[in-house]
């Protein structure tokens, strides 16, 4: 007889966390750097954790891919080289791809089993790698930026958490590393963790950006099934403010997005109070 108990997997992180009904496992490999694994959820589509942490559900993976991408690319005049680190599952090299100006897509990610894997099970993310204009790249996004000049007008930091083989990816020498990378008007977007769980992560990678860019900020974006329901994005830009897209967003690009608009843009550096000091006081 088929146990029929509801099986969940849970993330708990700074003490509270979700909770997810599942209906299948569909892998659940260790790679060399982490574990993987994908679920079939009961209501959120598929689900898949890197050493325990949510990293997407299709449910609401669209609001992260697209905060991550769109205000970065509408913050460059005509961004034709985009680097993306880390975002093995696909989903933001699928958004920057949505964007007919892009000509090369350089994609630096660690682990070529995430890759493998979601190309998999998770095709409507990992189609992202299918684009003639992508050249993959498995190593380390420290290493491959490192030595970099003047060569990207957009880069796209997709890590995971500062742990494990994230870490590297929130230090000093790698946004110094980035900023080289980038053209005269170059713009940045790194993963920068929710305002309510890791603010000591916002503000240093707020303060790193603000040290080394003309302008920056932190974005908010409504993930419900990341930890506290939320994350955020860091922006730099060599020569712009951040707060307001340089260009139009065309309706055909308009038409295929759900969470990215151009006032959703502005709106995201508007934070609580507790958050705005924070960037209020460093400036
Ligand atoms: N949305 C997720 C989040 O907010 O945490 C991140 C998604 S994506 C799956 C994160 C990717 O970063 C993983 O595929 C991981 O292998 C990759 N990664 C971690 N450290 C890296 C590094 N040093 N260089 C390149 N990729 C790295």
């Amino acid at each position: 007889m088929q146990d029929s108990t509801p099986k969940f997997v849970q993330e708990i992180d700074q003490g509270f966390g979700n909770i997810i009904e599942i209906k299948a496992c569909l892998c659940d490999v260790q790679s060399d750097y982490q574990h993987i694994q994908i679920f079939e959820t009961a209501n959120l589509g598929k689900l898949m954790m890197l050493d325990g942490i949510i990293q997407f559900t299709e449910y609401d993976e669209y609001a992260y891919q697209e905060m991550m991408t769109h205000p970065a690319m509408m913050l460059h005049k005509n961004p034709e080289k985009v680097l993306i680190i880390g975002g093995g599952d696909g989903g933001v090299a699928r958004e920057v791809a949505r964007h007919q100006c892009v000509k090369q897509i350089d994609h630096c990610e660690i682990d070529g089993k995430v890759v493998e894997m979601c190309k998999k099970f998770v095709p409507g993310m990992a189609c992202g790698f299918d684009d003639p204009r992508l050249n993959l790249h498995i190593g380390d996004g420290l290493e491959f930026v490192r030595n970099k000049v003047d060569e990207y007008d957009v880069i796209i930091v997709d890590s995971t958490d500062p742990i494990g083989p994230g870490a590297v990816l929130f230090g000093r020498e790698f946004y110094q590393s980035v900023h080289r990378a980038l053209k005269a008007d170059g713009v940045v977007a790194s993963q920068s963790e929710s305002i309510f769980l890791y603010p000591e992560i916002v503000q240093r990678l707020y303060g790193f950006t603000r040290e080394l860019f003309a302008y920056n900020g932190y974005a908010f974006i409504a993930v419900p099934t990341y930890p506290a329901g939320s994350i955020g994005v860091c922006l730099a830009n060599k020569k712009y403010p951040v707060e307001k897209p340089l260009r139009e967003l065309d309706d055909a690009l308009a038409s295929q997005l759900r969470y990215y608009t151009p006032e959703i843009h502005s709106a995201a550096f508007k934070l609580p109070a507790f958050a705005q000091r924070w960037f209020t006081q460093s400036k």
